[in-house]
């Protein structure tokens, strides 16, 4: 069993022995894989940098950030077909599964997944979903930002109990308070903006850039762009002011241009933290420590914000870009029983209220729709199990579409559904004049996945979860034919991920050059492919490493 961190711009995997949680690293020594998905020109299916070096080439052959679009019905077209987030995601789990199995050296079947506390339930499902095609079974989806402070209890030297987490990730932000005290982690409550991270800075940057230049990024600019902007933007975490070539121009950018440019968003983190700390019933003055997770974490107007806003230098004991995978391998320890982890206990909550749609009796006679009965309210502590009776409208009323809802909104139109459960035979036998009676029963687990049980009073049947098919999850078959699917794709044909990854880097940097560089580039691209093609491992290797070093150069400070 793993962990895995699928992060919406990067994912890692991490496992946990006698000596505690740890990442691994693909073949390119990299902890750190991208979440991007592509297609190459042979029609392999490209994963991580090679797939990251290839859109910047070809922005149409694949996909990044699918994460966000995760229980959507969103779909890419690429590689000559349609592919949805569940699939994208699909072969970046598959992806994590085989580097930890070239590690430890034997098949891995199952995995401990975090997921943004404030995904909601088809989210959660549709991860679930991804994860099957990949071939692994989720042990338990474990919310980041629970996954950041597992990791922290298990590093723990001091004795700050009562933690902020602040997680900004690149498309989302969660923020949860906990309280860690005798090796028990028990999570208060939990809140967050699931369209809220750093990309939302580079977006940011890339219209300024425009309004700067006078123009927007031309198509077959756009992903060039975003890669200047994302360097531009962990630049100005070290340096005061930096220069931006684009084209012929160079322009001058310093950080404060940019704290101005992204304020907007900046703004937009507070509310959440406010959330937080009021569920969890606690004042910013007893928060004892804030622990930043996320890459966008590291931006200084954002560490501005939390030593300001929050009145707290925040921790920096552990890594921003790997906590939640060791948290997640830390989890992995805990389902295992691993001797590493014996003294953690974990307590979650359910970040979203969850409830049903109700009619309102305002007037005799006349009854008004719509509204949202909350069965298990937000930060309730999981795992739970509560129950609610209601009422037919009318005596003579036989049937009940229940309508199971997630969020916060007294009306269930601004909620999001989640489901219907249709309930028969409800008609109450002696007439009663108050209507039929049924218990609806929530369960909620540590998996953030909610069952729902109906009992009809009068006869004691019971309904369990027959939620009718939900946008963005999929059926049983659904996810018996993508794994075919992607079972029949050629995945790595004659080359390694590695060696993949090399040739979509130097195709990248072909296009930068230009005159007797181009033609050396050529020349070490030649003599590379030709090796492949010899299948010689020993040529292969040689020639990998010329291509390697002639490049390194151009990428020096690349992320
Ligand atoms: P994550 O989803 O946690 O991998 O976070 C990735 C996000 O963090 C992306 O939006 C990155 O642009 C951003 N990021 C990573 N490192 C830095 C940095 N040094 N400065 C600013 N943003 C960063």
């Amino acid at each position: 069993m793993i962990g895995i961190d699928l992060g919406t711009t990067n994912s890692l995997v991490s496992v946990c022995d006698e000596n505690g949680p740890r990442v691994l690293a693909n073949e390119l020594g990299e902890d750190l894989t991208p979440s991007v998905v592509a297609v190459a020109e042979d029609g392999a299916v490209l994963v991580g940098r090679a797939a990251k070096d290839r859109l910047i080439t070809n922005p149409e052959a694949g996909q990044a950030f699918f994460k966000r679009d995760m229980g959507t019905t969103t779909t890419y077209a690429f590689g000559g077909r349609r592919w949805s987030p569940v699939e994208c995601s699909a072969v970046v789990l598959r992806e994590m599964k085989r580097i930890a199995e070239t590690h430890l050296g034997r098949e891995v079947d199952s995995a401990v997944i975090t997921v943004p506390a404030y995904f909601h339930d088809q989210q959660r499902q549709a991860t679930v979903n991804a994860a099957s095609i990949a071939g692994l079974r989720v042990e338990r989806l474990l919310n980041e930002p629970t996954a950041a402070a597992l990791a922290y209890e298990f590093n723990r030297e001091d004795d700050l109990n009562t933690l902020l987490v602040f997680d900004l990730g690149g498309g989302t932000f969660d923020v949860t308070v906990l309280e860690c005290f005798d090796g028990v982690v028990e999570i208060k409550a939990s809140s967050g903006d699931g369209r809220l991270g750093g990309e939302d800075y580079t977006e940011a940057l890339i219209a300024w850039m425009a309004k700067e230049l006078g123009h927007a990024a031309p198509k077959d600019q756009q992903m060039r762009w975003r890669n200047v902007v994302e360097h531009l933007k962990r630049r100005f975490t070290t340096e005061e002011t930096v220069e931006v070539q684009i084209g012929e121009k160079k322009v001058p950018i310093s950080r404060a241009d940019f704290i101005d440019a992204t304020n907007h968003i900046t703004m937009r983190l507070w509310p959440a933290v406010r959330r937080a700390l009021n569920d969890a019933q606690l004042t910013l003055k007893q928060i004892d420590a804030v622990l930043l997770v996320g890459g966008a974490s590291r931006m200084p107007a954002v560490q501005d914000m939390v030593r300001h806003d929050l009145g707290t230098e925040p921790q920096r004991s552990l890594d921003p870009d790997r906590v939640v995978a060791l948290g997640a391998a830390v989890q992995q320890a805990l389902c295992v029983g691993g001797s590493a982890v014996r003294d953690i206990v974990l307590t979650d909550v359910c970040p979203h209220s969850l409830g049903v749609e109700v009619a309102k009796a305002l007037l005799p006679g006349h009854s008004q729709p719509g509204y949202f009965d909350p069965i298990l309210d937000r930060n309730t502590t999981v795992p739970v199990s509560r129950s609610r009776n209601y009422r037919t409208l009318h005596p003579q009323q036989e049937q009940v579409i229940l309508k199971v809802f997630q969020g916060e909104s007294r009306l269930t139109k601004e909620n999001h559904l989640i489901g219907m459960i249709r309930i028969d035979g409800l008609k109450s036998a002696q007439d009663d004049p108050q209507g039929g009676m049924f218990e609806v029963r929530f369960t909620y687990d540590m998996n953030g996945i909610l069952e729902v049980e109906v009992t009809i009073s009068s006869n004691g049947k019971k309904l369990t979860e027959v939620f009718e098919q939900r946008p963005g999850t999929m059926t049983r078959e659904q996810i018996a034919e993508a794994l075919k699917l992607l079972g029949s794709l050629k995945q790595h044909p004659r080359e390694s991920p590695a060696n993949r990854a090399l040739i979509e880097r130097a195709h990248r940097l072909f296009t930068e050059l230009t005159g007797l560089l181009r033609d050396a580039l050529t020349q070490e691209l030649d003599q590379f492919e030709a090796a492949l093609e010899s299948q010689d491992p020993k040529l292969i290797s040689a020639a990998s490493e010329s291509l390697d070093a002639f490049m390194k150069p151009y990428f020096a400070g690349d992320d």
